[in-house]
Formats: C-alpha cells, sequence, structure tokens
C-alpha cells in the first residue's frame, strides 16, 4: 500500500473513531501576517486551508496605527486596514476563517489533531502553527488591581482614555517607543521609563522619542508600584536599584502603559513541539519543519530575531510551500 493510500485509510480511521472530528488537508492556526500570508499561499495551491483568528483577528498589529515599513503601502497604512486586506486577500482565494482558540493538540499520531475552544475537534494532514506572540506584564500586583483602571498593554486601544492626562510607558524597544510617540500626540505629558541607559529600540526610533518635547526619559528606573484611589494616580520608581545611590520617587500619571516585549504563544503545543527555554517554537534551518512531521511554524512564534510583519509573512510563505511539498512528498511514496 503506498503511503499515500496508507494516509487516506488512516484519514477514514480517524474520522471514523472521531465521529465529531473534520477533516482537512491544511488547519492553520492564527491571524496575523504569518497565518494569512500562509493562507493566501496554502490556497492558490488548493490545499483548501482553515484558519482559526485566535482572540486576536489580525494579530499583533491590530493594536498599532500607522504600519510605514511594510513593502507596497507607499504612503503607510493603519495596522487593522492592513490585516483587514490580508484578510480579504486570503478568503479571496478560499481559505476558510474561522474564529476560535485552539486548547489541547494531539500530534502523537500520524493524523494531527487539534481542539478548539467551542469543542470542535479538527484532524489535519498539516499544520501551521502562526500563534504569534503576547505583551509581558512586569508581574507586580498593582498591574492587577488597576487593569482597566489605568494599566495598559495597548496604547493605540487605550490611549484616547487618556487625552490631555500625563501618562508613563514601560520599556525601551520599538514598542514602548512607537507609543511613547503615539501618546505624545494625544496626552500632555509622556514618561518612558527605562531600566537601562539606552534604547533597545532603532535608531529611527529613539531620534523620535528623543526629539518629541512631551516624552521625558527616565533613565535607569524601574517600576516599584503603582496608586490610586479609583485608579492609577501615580508610580513609585526606584533608580539605580541596589546600588548606593539609589533613590525612590514617584510621578503622577493616569495612565500607565507596559510595552516590555511579548511572550510567544507555544504553549498549547508544548507537550509535542520543541522550543527554546523562552518558548519560541524551534524549526529545522532554513525551513518551517517543526520536530513532528507534518506540523510547521511560521513568524514571531518561530523568530526571536526579526519579529517584523515582513518577517512573519515572509516565513508564512515558506510553511505553506513546505506543507504543500509534505504533502506532495507523501503522495508519490
Ligand atoms: P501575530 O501578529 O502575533 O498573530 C498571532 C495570531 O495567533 C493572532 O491572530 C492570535 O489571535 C492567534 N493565536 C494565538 N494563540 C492562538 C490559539 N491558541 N489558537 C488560535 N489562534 C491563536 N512590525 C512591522 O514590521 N512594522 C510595524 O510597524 C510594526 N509595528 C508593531 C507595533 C506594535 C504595537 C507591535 C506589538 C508589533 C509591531 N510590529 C511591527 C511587529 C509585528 O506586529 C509582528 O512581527 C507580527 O504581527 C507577527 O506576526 P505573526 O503572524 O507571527 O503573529
Ligand atoms: P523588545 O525589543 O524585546 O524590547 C523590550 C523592552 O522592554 C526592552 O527595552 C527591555 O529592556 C524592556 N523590558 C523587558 N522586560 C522588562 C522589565 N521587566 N522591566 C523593565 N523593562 C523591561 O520588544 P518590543 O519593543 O515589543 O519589540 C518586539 C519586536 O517588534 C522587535 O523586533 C521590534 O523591532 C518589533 N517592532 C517593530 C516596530 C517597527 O518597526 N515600527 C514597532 C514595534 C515593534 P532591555 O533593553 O533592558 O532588555
Amino acid at each position: 500500500m503506498s503511503l499515500f493510500k496508507k494516509i487516506n485509510v488512516d484519514t477514514e480511521a480517524a474520522k471514523s473513531t472521531e465521529a465529531a472530528a473534520e477533516h482537512v488537508m491544511c488547519l492553520i492556526i492564527g491571524s496575523g501576517p504569518a497565518g494569512y500570508t500562509a493562507a493566501i499561499y496554502a490556497a492558490r495551491a488548493n490545499m483548501k486551508p482553515v484558519l482559526y483568528t485566535g482572540l486576536q483577528m489580525g494579530g499583533q498589529l491590530t493594536t498599532t496605527t500607522e504600519v510605514e515599513n511594510f513593502p507596497g503601502y507607499p504612503d503607510g497604512v493603519t495596522g487593522p486596514e492592513m490585516m483587514e486586506d490580508m484578510k480579504k486577500q486570503a478568503e479571496r482565494f478560499g481559505t476558510d476563517v474561522r474564529f476560535g482558540i485552539a486548547t489541547s493538540v494531539d500530534f502523537s499520531g500520524k493524523i494531527h489533531k487539534v481542539t478548539f475552544d467551542d469543542g470542535t475537534v479538527i484532524t489535519a494532514d498539516t499544520i501551521i502553527i502562526a500563534t504569534g506572540a503576547t505583551a509581558r506584564y512586569l508581574g507586580i500586583p498593582a498591574e492587577t488591581k488597576y487593569a482597566g483602571m489605568g494599566v495598559s498593554a495597548c496604547a493605540t486601544c487605550d490611549g484616547f482614555f487618556y487625552k490631555g492626562k500625563d501618562v508613563a510607558v514601560v520599556g525601551g524597544g520599538d514598542t514602548a517607543c512607537e507609543e511613547a510617540s503615539y501618546l505624545s500626540c494625544l496626552c500632555n505629558k509622556v514618561y518612558m521609563i527605562v531600566r537601562r541607559n539606552e534604547l533597545r529600540a532603532s535608531k529611527a526610533m529613539q531620534h523620535r522619542v528623543m526629539n518629541t518635547k512631551n516624552i521625558e526619559i527616565l533613565w535607569e528606573c524601574q517600576v516599584d508600584d503603582l496608586f490610586g484611589t479609583n485608579g492609577v494616580e501615580g508610580a513609585i520608581l526606584i533608580r539605580h536599584k541596589g546600588k548606593p545611590d539609589e533613590e525612590k520617587f514617584n510621578i503622577n500619571i493616569d495612565g500607565f502603559f507596559l510595552a516590555i516585549g511579548h511572550t510567544p504563544n507555544s504553549g498549547v503545543f508544548k507537550d509535542y513541539i520543541k522550543t527554546d527555554e523562552t518558548g519560541y517554537i524551534i524549526t529545522e534551518a532554513e525551513s518551517t519543519c517543526t520536530n513532528v512531521k507534518g506540523v510547521f511554524a511560521a513568524g514571531d512564534i518561530m523568530d526571536h530575531t526579526y519579529r517584523q510583519a515582513i518577517t512573519a509573512a515572509a516565513s508564512g510563505c515558506k510553511a505553506a510551500v513546505d506543507a504543500e511539498r509534505y504533502l506532495n512528498e507523501l503522495k508519490n511514496k
């Protein structure tokens, strides 16, 4: 029996033992640039992809305003607009886009199984994991205490509420600079709380924040606590923590924005898929293949170096091509 026939037999077996399961050739998990690009390529290759969006339809870029570095948009584009364009392009070629969150997986057999939050079970010949990353918090109790009452991890979503007020952004990367820049147009004053004496952000972003009058960078500072009666009214900061000249001081703010990076959303796959110590999925050199045959990873979930929309989209393309080649190899065996 050829392996392709055997796969079909396995597929039939999977269908009969798993009456409620729907079988697909290609299942894509995630709706950021990686997921939608994988969908465009997989759909055009006649792999009839089904894409589950997760909670954040459109991914991280839906939390940003201007995207100026994605080729094809000479005048820039907003993140939500660009992601809507990608979704439409994926659907134009027949991608079945569905809302749902993958809650558990079984990658132990040849047929891969994924269960979603509404109880739907999908079995698939190939799976493309494009679940990206989620905003990190400092882990201080005040973040929970003031959640929705002054604490936010998305300036573009919540900045409007702090119009004319003073706010702080924690972090020194591109996101923090972008958030601070965005808030500086709405707010009276923006503090950037940076733990080192330099920014991690690109030179262009550094230049932008350093040349914005109402942004003040508080170097070598850490957040000790937040205070306020009915919401955030201020933050207690420590400069030069643990050094002889350690200094504790308060700033008065109404909004406290976290921009300290992201954690890869790989938890649901951890029993089967190899990751590094942070949780980024490890792929074989030059490809999107994971340690499980037929399971591929694309975008920020497997890229801790570049983490850009264009690199995520590029790896989405590679994952679809890798998945198609894998299917063809099975057919030809
Ligand atoms: P993401 O965009 O993170 O999408 C992940 C998707 O997976 C989401 O749809 C989510 O709902 C889904 N998901 C997660 N878990 C599950 C699950 N269990 N089940 C189902 N689905 C799931 N890059 C640029 O190139 N230019 C920029 O201007 C730029 N601006 C940025 C601004 C901000 C504020 C941020 C945070 C990032 C920015 N980036 C920018 C980086 C860029 O957004 C990311 O590199 C890119 O979005 C990564 O794409 P992705 O498809 O890998 O993942
Ligand atoms: P990042 O580059 O990892 O930067 C995180 C920042 O938060 C760093 O300054 C880090 O400090 C700080 N930080 C981390 N943990 C902290 C803690 N516990 N307390 C205080 N500070 C802490 O993350 P990012 O800025 O979200 O960017 C992620 C990726 O998206 C990057 O590749 C970036 O280039 C990309 N991006 C691009 C754009 C754009 O092109 N316009 C916009 C946004 C994001 P240290 O430096 O000391 O580690």
